[in-house]
């Protein structure tokens, strides 16, 4: 019997033996490790705060709660959100983000593309074998989980594809008194989801994919990871890639890329785009941060930055440090292009969950910002956004 064989067999032999704790208890401990919420930083809640916050239309850029082995309808126990925490929070639009390939000791300065934590995950979780050889799979099998979930939700989630999608969706929650939908659009973190064809890029929108990253946290065929080994710009597929999300209507999202890929993806790109979580790097210095000259750059282009809620982001994850960044960034690109970012359940510890984002408005007030400017941030910017490019959509879909 060769090495490998044995090993195998020695493998299965484990797995068999732990069955039900492998496949139901180990991804949800890890899910629960990994996405906490520290209340310590949590800040009181002023009741001029709560009265406002009533009134905003809330928007979130990024959400990672599809890769985790949950259903998003069922309120969940752990982590940070589930639609029924969006809609205690009043949040009214967030972005799902599908998780690809994440390196083994995942790091913010240099990983390589050569491991993957997420066929392990893929496996314990039960996702269906095509998902554990194939990055796109497990970026369509991630979008049905979210269709499914709006599917069964009854009306609490709606996922649209279009700006009249969109549209429809906003006036719903307008007349509604009773259920206020939350409304989702799809993203996928990194393009390795595309297994290195382009063809996939249509597959993607097909799928119902609306925004995609080019890179995540290693460099792939199609970009330069700010966290990767060479960091370097967009590659010739890279750049047919960009192209064709533009002619698909697939908004970029440079959140995660090199400095010389977002370089290349400005030059190239004709359309507005989006950082969908990020910091500033005059409040927290790092390598996922935005400098004041990306900032400017962003703002010349008309996008729209999402700043983030945890350490990585805003260095220590307070309410008051978002405001901070928030801040920053009004300052330096302009109110029209900020807004939320938060990178709930992206393997991120955080001081409020989705019910508690109120904690956020709070925080602007206490740094001084306007209610006007405060609803401009907290989700009209992305309400704007969204419906000026999304795919106009003059029929479903
Ligand atoms: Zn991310």
């Amino acid at each position: 019997m060769s090495l490998a064989r044995r090993r195998l067999l020695g493998l299965a032999a484990l797995v068999g033996l732990a069955t039900p704790a492998f496949f139901f208890v180990v991804p949800r401990v890890v899910g629960a490790r990994m996405n906490r919420v520290d209340d310590t930083r949590a800040i009181a809640v002023s009741a001029r705060a709560e009265t406002l916050h009533k009134t905003l239309f809330v928007a979130d850029l990024h959400n990672d709660l599809l890769l985790w082995d949950r259903d998003p309808v069922q309120p969940g126990w752990w982590g940070h959100t589930d639609v029924q925490r969006l809609v205690d929070g009043n949040v009214a639009f967030e972005v799902f983000s599908t998780v690809t390939k994440t390196p083994k000791g995942q790091n913010y300065l240099r990983n390589s593309a050569a491991t993957d934590n997420i066929t392990l995950l893929a496996i314990t979780s039960r996702w269906p074998r095509r998902t554990w050889g194939s990055r796109l799979q497990r970026a369509l099998y991630q979008a049905d989980k979210l269709e499914h979930a709006a599917a069964i939700s009854e009306g609490r989630l709606v996922v649209v594809h279009t700006a009249r999608e969109l549209q429809t969706a906003l006036e719903f929650r307008e007349r509604t008194p009773v259920i206020k939908p939350v409304i989702g659009i799809l993203n996928t973190e990194g393009l390795q989801a595309i297994d290195g064809e382009l063809a996939n890029v249509d597959t993607l929108f097909a799928h119902g994919f609306r925004m995609a990253g080019l890179a995540h946290f290693f460099d792939n065929e199609v970009a330069g990871s700010a966290h990767g080994e060479a960091k370097g710009g967009l590659t010739p597929l890279g750049r047919q890639v960009l192209q064709r999300m533009e002619a698909l209507g697939l908004i970029v999202d440079l959140a995660h890329v090199s400095p010389q890929g977002f370089d290349d993806a400005l030059a190239l790109s004709t359309k507005p785009l989006v950082v969908s979580h990020t910091g500033v790097q005059a409040t927290c210095e790092g390598p996922r941060n935005l400098s004041d000259g990306q900032l400017r750059a962003l703002a010349a282009r008309g996008a729209l930055i999402g700043i983030g809620f945890w350490d990585g982001a805003v260095c220590d994850a307070s309410p008051r440090a978002i405001a901070k960044a928030i801040r920053h960034a009004v300052d330096v690109a302009g109110l029209e292009h900020v807004a939320l970012g938060s990178d709930w359940d992206g393997a991120t510890t955080v001081a409020f969950g989705a019910d508690q984002v109120a904690q956020v408005t709070e925080a602007l007030l206490q740094a001084g910002f306007s209610e006007d400017e405060i609803r401009a941030v907290m989700g009209e910017n992305v309400r704007r956004f969204m419906l000026a490019n999304l795919p106009p959509g003059t029929e479903s879909r």
